[in-house]
C-alpha cells in the first residue's frame, strides 16, 4: 500500500482538501467556502478530509495556510484572512481526526511542491516567487524549507526596493510587490496614463471612463490584446521582477527560481524582461552562472501537493525517530 497523505489548502475564499499521492500526483478533491470562525474553520477542514479519508487509506495531513506559522509548525500565529489568531490548529485537527497535521505556510508549501516534484526538482537552492494580489515567497535549501528562526522566513515581497516608493498595507514604502504582481500592473498602468494623459488605446479609454474599475486581470487581459499602456506596464512589472530577483540571487543564490501564481499565467508578456534585467544587474554579472528562471509546474494545486508531501515527510521522520 502506497502512503497517501491529504494536503489542505486553507485560503481566504476557499478550503480545499486533496488525497496526494508519494508521487505528487491529487487522487481527490473536497472544496468547500472557507467559514469565518475558528471553530467552523477547524470543523471545516476535519469535514473535508474526513470525507477523503472515508476513501482513501489517508496517514497524515499537511495544512497550507495563508499567514505566519509558529517555528515549530503548531500554531497559527496570525492570518489576515483567516479566523485564527495565536490558534494551536495542527493539535485542534489532529485530535478531532485522529491523525498526524503539520501546519506550514501557504508559499512554502508550494515551494516545497516544487522542488519535490515540479519545475525545481533537485534544485540545491530553489526560490518560488508567487505572483499574485502581492508576493508570496518561498526558499527551498538542500531539500528543506527554509523558515528562518522565528517561522516567517522569506517575506520577499516586502523586500523594500524603492525608498519612499508606494505604500504598502504592510506599513512600509516602497516593497518589491507593490511594484510586482496584479495589483502593481493597475498602479502602474494609472501611473502611466497620468504621466501621459493624452495615451490611446482601449485601457486608457477605460481608465478615463472609470477609474475605479482598473485590476491587474483587466490590464493582463488587455496587454494580451495588445494595448499599448498596459504592454507598458506588463514590461515595467517584468524589470521590477528582475531587479527583485537580482536581490534574491544576492543573498540566496538559487539554482532555480520558480514563478507562479496568478499572474504567472501572464509570463509571456513580461518573462523575458525580467530574465534580462536579472542578468543585467545581479551582482557579478557576466562572470558567475545566473539562476534558471523558470514557470512552475504546479497551478493552484500547489499548497495542497507540498502540504501532503511535508505530512508525509513529518510522520517519516517520526517514524526514524521511534525505530
Ligand atoms: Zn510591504
Amino acid at each position: 500500500m502506497t502512503a497517501l497523505t491529504a494536503g489542505v489548502d486553507v485560503g481566504g475564499t476557499s478550503v480545499r482538501a486533496s488525497v496526494v499521492d508519494p508521487r505528487g500526483r491529487v487522487l481527490d478533491t473536497e472544496r468547500v467556502p472557507t467559514p469565518g470562525t475558528s471553530s467552523a474553520l477547524n470543523a471545516a477542514i476535519a469535514g473535508c478530509v474526513g470525507a477523503l479519508a472515508e476513501r482513501y487509506p489517508v496517514e497524515a495531513v499537511g495544512l497550507a495556510v495563508a499567514g505566519f506559522v509558529s517555528e515549530d509548525r503548531r500554531v497559527v500565529r496570525f492570518a489576515p484572512h483567516l479566523a485564527w489568531r495565536g490558534a494551536p490548529v495542527a493539535d485542534q485537527i489532529a485530535e478531532r481526526l485522529g491523525l498526524p497535521v503539520v501546519l506550514e505556510h501557504d508559499a512554502n508549501a508550494a515551494g516545497a511542491a516544487e522542488q519535490r516534484f515540479g519545475a525545481a526538482v533537485g534544485a540545491r537552492a530553489a526560490a518560488l516567487v508567487a505572483i499574485g494580489t502581492g508576493i508570496g515567497g518561498a526558499l527551498v535549501l538542500d531539500g528543506e524549507v527554509y523558515r528562518g528562526a522565528h517561522g516567517v522566513a522569506p517575506e520577499l515581497g516586502h523586500l523594500r526596493l524603492v525608498p519612499r516608493g508606494r505604500a504598502c498595507p504592510c506599513g512600509k514604502r516602497g516593497c518589491w510587490e507593490r511594484y510586482c504582481s496584479g495589483t502593481a500592473l493597475a498602479s502602474t498602468a494609472l501611473e502611466l496614463l497620468d504621466q501621459d494623459p493624452a495615451a490611446g488605446g482601449p485601457l486608457a479609454e477605460r481608465v478615463r471612463q472609470d477609474r475605479g474599475s482598473l485590476t491587474g486581470v483587466v490590464v493582463a487581459e488587455a496587454a494580451e490584446r495588445g494595448d499599448p499602456v498596459a504592454l507598458r506596464a506588463a514590461a515595467d512589472l517584468g524589470w521590477w521582477l528582475g531587479e527583485g530577483l537580482a536581490l534574491v540571487a544576492d543573498v540566496y543564490d538559487p539554482e532555480v527560481v520558480v514563478i507562479s501564481g496568478g499572474v504567472s499565467g501572464s509570463a509571456p508578456l513580461f518573462l523575458d524582461a525580467a530574465r534580462e534585467h536579472y542578468a543585467e544587474v545581479v551582482t557579478g554579472a557576466g562572470h558567475r552562472p545566473l539562476a534558471d528562471i523558470r514557470l512552475a509546474h504546479y497551478g493552484p494545486e500547489a499548497g495542497v501537493v507540498g502540504a501532503a508531501a511535508l505530512a508525509r515527510e513529518h510522520v517519516t521522520a517520526a517514524e526514524r525517530v521511534h525505530r
